[in-house]
C-alpha cells in the first residue's frame, strides 16, 4: 500500500504498465486481505447470508413509525439497532411518543449488508436502495435519524436534515458535514450503548418530525429474494456445485456474470443502464450474480424474484424453475466480490483446474461510480476476468494505457476491459467471450 501510494507521487514512477501493475497487485490484496476478511467476519457475527424474502423501494418508509436509518457501509450500528428495536420496551418507547412503534430501515451498503444476513420484521422492515435513492429518502418526510457511517453520504444532507427535520449523526470518524457538530463515533465495545442512544434520538425526533413536515407517502413497495452466498448457493444445489456445472456443461446456461455495480447519472437515470444489461444477459441465459448498488437496482427492478425467469432465455428459465431461484441472484455488497473470487475458484477446481481466464464467466460494472468500484475492476483484470465497464473511464487521454487494458492485458493476465454505451452490444460482447470459452473447453 505504501509503495504503490508512494508510486502515484508526482516524478517517482512514469511508467503507465508499471503502475498499472502496481495497482493490479493492490487489488488482489484489497480482494484477499480486506474484502474477504472483511466480509466473513461479518458472517461470523451476523450469520452468513441466506436467501430470504425482503421488502425493497421507498415505500418502507411509513410516516406513522420512528424511522431510524443507519447508512454508509459499515453495519455494525445498524445491527446493533435492530437487536435493540426488536425489544418489546423499545416499541413501547416508539409508542409512548406517539408512533405506532419503532422501525429500523436498511438503506445502501450497510442497508445491504444487513439484509443479506438478516430478515424482516416488524422492527427491521425493508431496504430503500442505493445511494441515489437518498434524496427522495431524506425528502419523504419519514426519516428521524440518518446515522451515517464510512461511505455514500452526500454533503448536501445537512440542507435535508434541516428541511425535513430529521438527526443527521455521523457515526464514523471518516465521515464530516460541514454544520454538523453532534456526532458519536462508532467505537465496537460500546455498540449497544451507542446504538441505544441513537434510537433515542429518531424517538425523541419523531413528534418535532411530525409537527412540522407533511410526509410523502403512497411510494411503491416491491419484494426481492436477497441472501445468496457461495455457502448458501452450495445448499441451494444440494451441498455440490454438480447442478451448475452440468447446466454449464450442457449449455443449458451459456455462462454467469458477475454484475459488480455501482449507480450513476452520468448517461442516463439512476440504475437504467444496469437493469437493461441484467435483462439482455438473462435473456441470453446467462446467470446474474449482482453485488454493489447495481444489486439494489436489481432488487428494486424485480429481477431478484423468482418470477423474473419469465424474463430469462429458456434454459435459465427452466434452471431457474428446476431450483426455484431468480435469474438474478442478489450476492451483496460490492466488496463481496473478494467472495465471488473464491466461488470461481470452486467452479474452476470443480471442473478439474480449468484456468479463471478460461471459465465462461465474465464481470460486468454498467454504471461504475466510485473509486471502490475502479478497484474492483482492477481486481477482476487481475484475475484474468473479462470485465464490461460503462460509463468510460476517464483513461482515454492514454492511448497506450487503453491498449493495455481492453487488449496487452489478455497476454497479461487473462483479463480484458470491454467498454460500450449500447447494453444489447454490451451483452452480445459479454457472451461473445464466453461462447469462446466455451469453445475453448469443448463445451
Ligand atoms: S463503490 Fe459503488 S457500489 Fe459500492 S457503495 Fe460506492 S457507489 Fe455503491
Amino acid at each position: 500500500m505504501m509503495r504503490v501510494t508512494s508510486s502515484c507521487l508526482t516524478n517517482v514512477d512514469g511508467y503507465y504498465a508499471s503502475l498499472a501493475l502496481k495497482a493490479m497487485r493492490m487489488g488482489i490484496a484489497m480482494a484477499y486481505q480486506s474484502q474477504l476478511v472483511n466480509e466473513y467476519c461479518q458472517d461470523v457475527l451476523f450469520g452468513i447470508p441466506r436467501p430470504h424474502p425482503m421488502r425493497v423501494n421507498l415505500g418502507v418508509l411509513d410516516p406513522d413509525y420512528v424511522n431510524a436509518l443507519p447508512n454508509g457501509h459499515e453495519p455494525f450500528l445498524g445491527f446493533a439497532m435492530v437487536q435493540l428495536a426488536r425489544r418489546p420496551e423499545w416499541q413501547e418507547k416508539a409508542r409512548a411518543a406517539g408512533a405506532k412503534g419503532l422501525r429500523v430501515i436498511a438503506s445502501i451498503e450497510t442497508g445491504q449488508e444487513m439484509i443479506q444476513r438478516w430478515s424482516i420484521d416488524e422492527a427491521f422492515h425493508g431496504f430503500t436502495g442505493n445511494w441515489i435513492m437518498q434524496e427522495a429518502v431524506l425528502s419523504s418526510g419519514c426519516v428521524d435519524l440518518f446515522a451515517v457511517d464510512m461511505n455514500c453520504s452526500m454533503p448536501i444532507d445537512p440542507i435535508y436534515a434541516e428541511r425535513y427535520r430529521f438527526k443527521l449523526i455521523p457515526v464514523s470518524d471518516l465521515v464530516a458535514f460541514e454544520g454538523i457538530e453532534e456526532r458519536l463515533d462508532y467505537e465496537p465495545e460500546k455498540a449497544e450503548e451507542q446504538a441505544a442512544r441513537l434510537l433515542e434520538m429518531a424517538i425523541e425526533n419523531f413528534k418535532v418530525r411530525r409537527g412540522a413536515v407533511e410526509p410523502f407517502t403512497g411510494q411503491p413497495v416491491g419484494e426481492a429474494v436477497v441472501g445468496f452466498s457461495t455457502e448458501s448457493i452450495l445448499e441451494a444445489l444440494g451441498g455440490t456445485l454438480d447442478p451448475l456445472l452440468e447446466a454449464l456443461k450442457e449449455g443449458t446456461i451459456r455462462g454467469v456474470a458477475g454484475l459488480v455495480s455501482c449507480t450513476t447519472l452520468r448517461d442516463s437515470g439512476q440504475d437504467v443502464h444496469s437493469v437493461a444489461v441484467a435483462r439482455e444477459l438473462i435473456k441470453r441465459d446467462i446467470l446474474v450474480l449482482s453485488m454493489g448498488c447495481g444489486n439494489a437496482a436489481m432488487q428494486v427492478a424485480g429481477l431478484c424474484l423468482p418470477e423474473a425467469a419469465e424474463l430469462a432465455g429458456p434454459g435459465l428459465k427452466a434452471l431457474c424453475a428446476r431450483l426455484g431461484v431468480p435469474p438474478v441472484l442478489s450476492y451483496g455488497t460490492c466488496t463481496d466480490t473478494g467472495r465471488l473470487a473464491d466461488l470461481l475458484a470452486a467452479v474452476s477446481s470443480a471442473l478439474g483446474g480449468v484456468p479463471i481466464p478460461d471459465l465462461p464467466v465474465v464481470a460486468a460494472a454498467p454504471e461504475y461510480m466510485e473509486q471502490k468500484a475502479t478497484i474492483d475492476a482492477i481486481f477482476a483484470l487481475a484475475l484474468g476476468l473479462y470485465i464490461y465497464v460503462n460509463p468510460v473511464p476517464t483513461v482515454t487521454g492514454g492511448p497506450k494505457l487503453v491498449e493495455l487494458l481492453t487488449s496487452g492485458c489478455r497476454d497479461l493476465t487473462g483479463g480484458q476491459l470491454h467498454l460500450e454505451k449500447d447494453p444489447v452490444e454490451a451483452a452480445e460482447g459479454m457472451l461473445s467471450h464466453i461462447e469462446a470459452m466455451r469453445k475453448k473447453l469443448g463445451i
